[in-house]
């Protein structure tokens, strides 16, 4: 029983490191963001421990609302991966991701999401809307949320601060 714990806790310990590792990752990328003057969410996908894609918020450069970091690692994996369906694949945002990610996440059935800080205003996992709750929708994905959230909090409540 006590060297089941142990190897539970061993696993345990171990995700995390591996999510802070791609998270301070996606984190880069929200930096990135920042010094052009985007929104600064990071976002990155994996597959059996390798990065697949990474990106980072680009709305204003590519004129596109639709630009969000999310979205962007979404179209790439399918790209890189040659399908339009992603599963076993894990995505990592610094941010919780809005409606208009979260279906895409569903769309593109990714097998799990970790992201950083709760977002109060458009957040559709946990924070304004619980989107994955619903019981229509058929995807079922594990969810992570709060990786290194005090980081991702900072750097977009940063943003928001030095621009009122
Ligand atoms: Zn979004």
């Amino acid at each position: 029983m006590i060297t089941a714990a142990k190897e539970l806790i061993k696993r345990v310990v171990k995700e995390v490191v591996i999510d802070e590792k791609f998270m301070e990752m996606a984190l880069k990328e929200a930096k990135r963001a920042a010094s052009d003057g985007e929104v600064p969410i990071g976002a990155v996908l994996i597959k059996g421990g390798d990065v697949i894609a990474r990106d980072h918020n680009r709305c204003m450069q590519l004129n596109d609302p639709t630009a969000h970091a999310e979205i962007l690692v979404i179209r790439e994996g399918g790209r890189v991966l040659g399908n339009y369906r992603l599963p076993e694949t894990t995505l990592y945002v610094t941010v919780e991701p809005c409606p208009m990610c979260v279906g895409a996440i569903t769309q593109g059935r990714i097998g799990r999401l970790v992201y950083g800080a709760p977002e109060d205003k458009m957040g559709a996992v946990s924070s304004k809307f619980r989107l994955l709750n619903d019981p229509g929708l058929h995807h079922r994905l594990e969810v992570n949320g709060g990786i290194l959230k005090r980081e991702c909090s900072e750097i977009i409540q940063g943003f928001f601060r030095g621009r009122r």
